[in-house]
């Protein structure tokens, strides 16, 4: 089933339902921890389970001779396989992100042909981050710029376009394609209307549905819908949140994904003795952001769970 229809369904039906995103395990570790993390959570019959991707990354190894030697790994590979393995154990719909960084054109289109093969029909299309250490996102010579361009050739795979033009007799894929939206603003983009306006040539360009980058505080979600309709945006939008979880966090998340945290939560993150006590505040305010747009009627919620889900069966028993 594509996501649009799950998310059309659950508009018809005035229920709101949730979705989270997981991690493809660690390079070596096996499936376990992932299921794991699944168990928990089918009793409340998530609309889909969203995998993510993950671009190479960049690692200096001391030589012999005491140099630094730059190597490229890849930590986290298998999306596709991970996605494929999900929806056979669970019978549950997944939708595996696929990125720009670090893909040729062709890897992206081999990547689309696996999961059309494994019964996969949607697919989060994102441009991925800067390689680690690059200060502007650099495609690959063969790839594209932007997700914008990702869209567009699964939208042309849709309709029996493929990148070297040889296919004449060809059954259609029909990917559902979502996109990333960001209330507070993407970090590269120059203002909140220019990112707008890029938001629309992804939706034009093909997609079906935008999820949002977390945020913390319902109100920006609510004047990021609000200005999304005024532009001409009418696919449905799914917020993005992420249950708080330790200190740490309330450097890094801002630093990482350029999102303001209300003071309200930062003032009763700081009165904690420990991340257990982070742990429980990130869960309360969770379910206070869940509460509230349910509320306001939201489809589904997408959850950013970073592989660790104990937080989420709280939330999930509270909302769902
Ligand atoms: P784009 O939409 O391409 O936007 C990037 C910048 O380019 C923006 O400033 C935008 O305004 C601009 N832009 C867009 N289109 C055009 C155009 N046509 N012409 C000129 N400029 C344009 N990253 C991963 O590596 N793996 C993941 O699995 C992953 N999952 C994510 C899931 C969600 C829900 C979200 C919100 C983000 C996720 N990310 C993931 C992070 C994402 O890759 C980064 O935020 C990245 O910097 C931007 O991705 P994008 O798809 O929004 O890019």
């Amino acid at each position: 089933m594509q996501v649009i229809d799950i998310i059309n369904q659950a508009t018809e039906d005035g229920k709101t339902r949730f979705a989270f995103e997981l991690l493809p395990p660690l390079k070596g570790a096996g499936v376990s921890g992932v299921f794991e993390a699944i168990d928990p959570l089918i009793e409340f019959d998530p609309a889909y389970i969203n995998v993510t991707y993950h671009r190479e990354d960049v690692k200096y190894v001391e030589r012999e001779d005491g140099l630094l030697e730059k190597r490229i790994v890849r930590r986290r590979p298998g999306t596709v396989g991970i996605s494929a393995a999900i929806m056979k154990r669970y019978g549950v719909e997944v939708v595996p992100h696929l990125i720009c960084g670090g893909m040729s054109k062709y890897d992206i289109e081999d990547a689309l042909i696996d999961m059309d093969f494994l019964g996969i029909h949607n697919v989060l299309a994102l441009r991925g981050d800067n390689l680690r250490g690059e200060h502007v996102f650099r495609p690959h010579p063969d790839g594209h710029r932007n997700a914008t361009e990702l869209v567009r050739q699964i939208a042309n795979m849709n309709r029996g376009i493929f990148i070297d033009h040889e296919v004449e007799v060809c059954i259609h894929s029909k990917f559902c394609i979502g996109v990333a939206g960001y209330p507070e603003k993407h970090a590269e983009a120059a203002n909140r209307e220019t990112g707008l306006k890029y938001l629309k040539a992804k939706v034009d360009a093909g997609a079906s549905y935008i999820v949002t980058q977390m945020s913390f505080d319902n109100s920006k979600i609510f004047d990021f819908i609000r200005d999304c309709r005024e532009m001409g945006i009418n696919v449905p939008i799914i917020p993005g949140i992420k249950p708080f979880s330790t200190n740490a966090q309330l450097s890094m998340l801002p630093q990482v994904f350029h999102v303001d945290l209300p003071q309200e939560l930062v003032t009763e993150v700081e009165k904690c003795k420990d991340n257990g006590q982070v742990r429980e505040v990130g869960v309360e305010w969770a379910i206070a952001q869940a509460r509230e747009l349910k509320k306001a009627g939201v489809p589904v919620l997408h959850f950013y769970t970073m592989g660790k889900t104990d937080n989420m069966q709280k939330i999930a028993r509270a909302i769902f």
